[in-house]
């Protein structure tokens, strides 16, 4: 009919959908996962929505999510009386891959050459609903939004078009069906349509979500008859509701998983409760890697907040500074109201004392991991921590305890500053350190020079953030972070300057005619002790951006 149009996936969309249909990743179990987290969400959004909007005619009452096989079809659907989508929503979510990243993860998936990188980058990056795409040769989705009368039915084998069209009849929510492939054991394809096989799916990766998960299950009844029965398949306990000793490691990864939307495992999980006068529970997790959008004013961040168990909101900023954003997680107030905005939150004194404490534990758990762990922590969000050395200034300490930095002292290992300072030269005041673009420009700047023939121990700092963080915190335990690239540093002994004052009027007369001579482009022309190979190098006043952060600000237009 006219109703029905055929659209093209989005160029991102179907380069994923190819990797999907051709099945690189091995574990196609998780599919069924990704259905039941879409359907989750869906529901809380509808009961949210309901709550908000008195007058949105739905009814709430029974939410679930339902799963139902067709052995002779070989068929298997996901349903859920949640949120449902508009036609319009159904081409955007659906057809287009709105995450930022995504051509980031395609151009690393096209360098990949090994299966093992390539799965560990879909891990990353979680493909969501087109995850179905490799158990499925065809799905079918049909859905209608709370409050509109019509449906839209959307259908598509994965490769590069898909059909959308206008229903007059569908139930509200949304159901995907899909047209499973052959069972392939060798490939990791299950029976999908087997009881105790999706039994054993949703105990493992979806037994947490807060809405009961249904299926209608044969049993041999009286006389040969079979008789049917409707269970619930998940626990439905809120993870984070429960104390620490009721949860076991998988059941905290797998909820890691659906709330960060994660593939992989999380590096540290942060289960904690607040009582007394605002009650809260937190569920937080760092992550084992950094998300391709971590830089992007458009990627996901924050924690999901929850009232008592019920969702109210996703990226909740209110609750993770911005140089935390990497956190993920749930934090479930007991005495907010259910209708409280961002714009709120933002400004209520409770929250904002929860933002505190939630803080102080990250920062904390960060300090107490094992060195391996805070490695790889590091070595992912580092940058990103830093930040918090300019956002933050209540917990200045607490951070410059936490950054690693390169140095002189071993090109192997990353250094506290605590270990710099406990490695300080008799008589050196200062920490000393040089920024740059990169270690070997660093190395080879004349800067270094003089620092290297005495011996001190310079920190090597390469991130464009290190400059701006050293400027505004100054100092470390009493002593002044110097840039060797700036103003005198003074490294004499008292017997080197009265030969550099003698030096000094040796070559008094070849210094005034250089600085006349050089008077367009640079201040002064000094005599220095900071070069043993160099001739001559430029360096900035005490107060001057060094070169790096000059570049920023001019990439910046600024
Ligand atoms: P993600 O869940 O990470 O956003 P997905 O690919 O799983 O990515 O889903 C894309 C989007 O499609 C979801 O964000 C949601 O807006 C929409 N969507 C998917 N499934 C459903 C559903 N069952 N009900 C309503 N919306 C859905
Ligand atoms: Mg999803």
């Amino acid at each position: 009919s006219d109703r029905v149009e055929t659209l093209e996936f989005q160029a991102e969309a179907r380069q994923l959908l190819q990797l999907m249909v051709h099945s690189i990743y091995s574990n196609k179990d998780v599919f069924l996962r990704e259905l039941i987290s879409n359907a989750s969400d869906a529901l809380d959004k509808l009961r949210l929505e309901s709550m908000v909007d008195k007058d949105l005619a739905v009814d709430t009452a029974d939410l679930h999510i339902e799963i139902e096989v067709d052995k002779d079809a070989r068929t298997l659907t996901v349903r859920d009386n949640g949120i449902g989508m508009s036609r319009d929503e159904v081409v955007g979510l659906i057809g287009t891959i709105a995450k930022s990243g995504t051509a980031e993860l395609l151009r690393k998936l096209r360098e990949s050459k090994d299966a093992g990188t390539s799965q560990e980058l879909i891990g990353q990056f979680g493909v969501g609903f087109y995850a179905t795409f490799m158990v499925a040769d065809q799905v079918t989705l049909l859905t209608r939004r709370a409050g509109q009368s019509g449906g839209t039915r959307w259908e598509s084998t994965g490769e590069g078009t898909y059909s959308v069209e206008a229903v007059d009849e569908a139930p509200q929510g949304t159901s995907v069906t899909l047209h499973l492939k052959p069972i392939d054991t060798e490939d990791n394809l299950h029976d999908y349509t087997a009881e105790w096989t999706i039994r054993e799916i949703v105990k493992r990766y979806s037994d947490f979500i807060a809405w009961p998960i249904r299926m209608t299950v044969e049993r041999p009844g009286e006389d040969g008859a079979t008789s049917h029965e409707t269970q619930t398949l998940n626990s439905m306990k809120a993870l984070w509701a429960r104390s620490r000793d009721e949860v076991d490691e998988a059941e905290y990864q797998e909820f890691y998983k659906h709330v960060s939307h994660d593939w992989a495992d999380p590096l540290e999980t942060i289960h904690m409760r607040g009582e007394g006068t605002f009650e809260y529970e937190a569920l937080l997790f760092l992550p084992s890697h950094a998300p391709l959008d971590l830089f992007s004013p458009q990627g996901r961040r924050g924690v999901q907040l929850y009232v008592k168990r019920v969702f109210i909101m996703d990226e909740c900023d209110a609750l993770m500074p911005n140089y935390l954003r990497f956190v993920k997680g749930v934090v479930d107030a007991h005495d907010l109201s259910l209708n409280i905005s961002r714009e709120i939150l933002q400004q209520d004194r409770q929250i904002r004392a929860v933002r505190r404490r939630l803080v102080k534990k990250v920062l904390a758990t960060l300090k107490e991991m094992s060195a391996e762990s805070y490695r790889t922590f590091w070595a992912e969000f580092g940058a990103v921590v830093k930040e918090g050395l300019l956002e933050d200034p209540d917990n200045t300490e607490a951070l410059l305890d936490l950054v690693r930095v390169a140095s002189t002292h071993d090109p192997a290992e990353l250094t506290t500053l605590r270990d710099y300072v406990a490695r300080m030269k008799d008589g050196q005041s200062e920490i000393y350190l040089a920024t740059g673009e990169s270690r070997s420009t660093i190395e080879n700047s004349p800067h270094l020079e003089a620092f290297r023939a005495k011996g001190y121990e310079v920190l090597i700092l390469t991130d464009p953030v290190d400059e701006v963080w050293v400027e505004r915190v100054g100092q470390y335990d009493g002593k002044t972070l110097r840039s060797v690239a700036k103003g005198q540093v003074d490294l004499e002994t008292d017997e080197e300057k009265a030969q550099a004052e003698g030096e000094r009027k040796d070559y008094a007369e070849l210094l005034t005619w250089l600085s006349g001579a050089l008077a367009d482009s640079v201040k002064e022309v000094r005599l220095s002790s900071r070069l043993t190979t160099s001739p001559a190098c430029v360096v900035g006043d005490a107060h001057d951006m060094t070169p790096t952060l000059e570049k920023m600000y001019r990439a910046m237009g600024q």
